[in-house]
């Protein structure tokens, strides 16, 4: 059977695979010129090592993703890096029940009571009963005002700002179920991880097509070789490619035909590629609401967080920044040609006016909020980098499950299986991975 699947992040990457060792023709159009989607990486000319646009790190139990990596021999590095928290211009350490325990900024009764909140969220194997609470009722009722409004507030509105108080309990309970304190990360970076995946698949005959922008997929009567009629699926699509000058040029463009399609995209680039969807089926997905992600990257000749700290969250309604990352507290700054690697990250509407920014005027907006966590940090500044996207996070409203659209689409045998299709989990490169994994195994069952 001929499938296409659009887009090679992690999602068509694994499903790709599975695919290709069932014997099927595999061929990937991604639009950009290397894959892995929102993890992918980038390398500067000294770097051993490539670094995502966007930190990334695996939780020890992001089992799919793991396993996939061991399958194909991609070594994997844990650690336990720290966390941390930045209240009223303190950092404090904050990825133990100790540490909660011993938080001074609240009374221990106060603390006890956010300790078995958290806690009864962590043991709780059940989500249903969840996705029907918001989590700002909740978590303001059982772990009281001043825990709410000094913690938990705070980081829900930095992350999902006018959403924060749609956002279900379910979503919440993922992020509390999920996280270990121990990471993981791929050597050498998600990048490599991606094209060890993309050897692999070529090994199996899978095609692939970088730079390759799908602008539209369409159910068609294909006529065969000897004057039948079949129902096909046409896709056409364009290829950059560079020009001396570095100017970039559309090529002419190219039609496919297949059996199948796999589409990743976010719903709203495939409703715009997909003009024969009925208008029922687009209300739908234009229903799903989504933020934009906006990573500045700081390379510094010495540390930022130098208590050592990687994941910095900030209980800070008004700062401009949700959260600091510093991947070099995570992974050896050696690989990276003993750069300091710091992340600074916000979810945004994509018309929120940093969307539109260039990362000079950015730092500008930031540096009050960072001088006040290292004063000097400017005077090591080597270089500086933004990166945008305009959909990273789907919002998790209350009875999430039903929202969700189904795999297969209006579209004869194409089907749907992207980022607003991860649940109960919060979405991540490991569910992206099952995913792929999981529309492989319905494909195959059809075929
Ligand atoms: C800031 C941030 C932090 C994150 N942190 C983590 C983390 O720590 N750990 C973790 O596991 N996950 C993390 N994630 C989530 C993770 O990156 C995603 O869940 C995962 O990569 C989604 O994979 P996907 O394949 O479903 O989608 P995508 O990665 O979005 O892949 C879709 C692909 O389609 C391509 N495409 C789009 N339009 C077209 C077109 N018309 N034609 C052809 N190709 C097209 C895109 O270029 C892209 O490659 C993070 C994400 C962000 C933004």
């Amino acid at each position: 059977m001929k499938i296409a699947i659009i887009g090679a992040g992690f999602t068509g990457l694994s499903a790709a695979l599975a695919l290709s060792k069932n014997n099927h023709e595999i061929t990937v159009f991604e639009k950009d010129e290397y894959p892995g989607g929102l993890a992918m990486g980038y390398k500067e000319s000294l770097w051993n090592w490539g670094l995502e646009k966007y930190y990334h790190h695996w939780f020890t139990n992001d089992k799919n993703a793991i396993s996939l990596a061991r399958e194909i021999r991609c070594e994997i590095v844990t650690k336990r890096p720290k966390t941390s928290i930045i209240a009223d211009n303190h950092i404090y350490k904050f990825d133990s029940f100790f540490d909660v325990l011993t938080f001074p900024k609240l009374n221990m009764p106060d603390k006890l009571r956010m300790a078995s909140v958290l806690g009864l969220l962590r043991y709780n194997p059940f989500w249903k009963p969840l996705e029907k609470v918001k989590a700002v009722d909740f978590l303001q009722r059982t772990m009281g005002n001043k825990a709410y409004s000094l913690l938990w507030e705070p980081q829900l509105k930095n992350k999902f700002g006018r959403y924060a108080d749609d956002i279900s309990l379910c979503w919440f309970w993922a992020r509390i179920k999920k996280r270990t304190s121990s990471l993981s990360y791929p050597k050498g970076g998600f990048l490599e991880f991606a094209q060890k995946l993309v050897s692999e698949i070529k090994k199996r005959n899978g095609e692939f097509y970088f730079n390759t922008e799908v602008t539209e997929i369409r159910n068609v009567n294909h006529s065969g070789k000897r004057g039948t009629s079949a129902s096909r699926i046409l896709i056409r699509c364009w290829t950059s490619q560079s020009q001396h000058d570095g100017k970039e040029v559309k090529s002419k463009e190219q039609k496919f035909y297949f059996d199948k399609v796999i589409v990743t995209l976010p719903s709203f680039l495939f409703l715009k590629i997909a003009p024969q969807l009925p208008e029922d089926y687009r209300r739908r997905l234009q229903n799903l609401k989504g933020l934009g992600a906006l990573n500045l990257i700081l390379r510094l000749r010495q540390p930022f967080l130098k208590d050592g700290t990687y994941w910095l969250s900030v209980c800070n309604k008004n700062a401009p920044v949700m959260a600091v990352v510093e991947h070099t507290n995570f992974m050896d700054k050696k690989y990276y040609n003993n750069e300091h690697i710091v992340y600074l990250g916000n979810y945004l509407p994509n018309n929120h006016p940093y969307m539109k920014m260039s990362a000079n005027e950015l730092l500008k907006v930031y540096d009050p909020f960072l001088r006040k966590i290292n004063q000097n940090y400017q005077l090591s500044i080597i270089n500086y980098q933004l990166f945008k996207a305009p959909f990273a996070q789907p919002i998790i409203s209350n009875n999430y499950s039903q929202l969700m659209p189904p795999f297969e689409t209006p579209l004869k045998n194409v089907y749907l299986a992207n980022i607003q299709q991860v649940y109960p989990w919060d979405r991540g490169t490991n569910y992206a991975i099952e995913l792929g994994e999981k529309i492989a195994k319905i494909i195959s069952r059809h075929c």
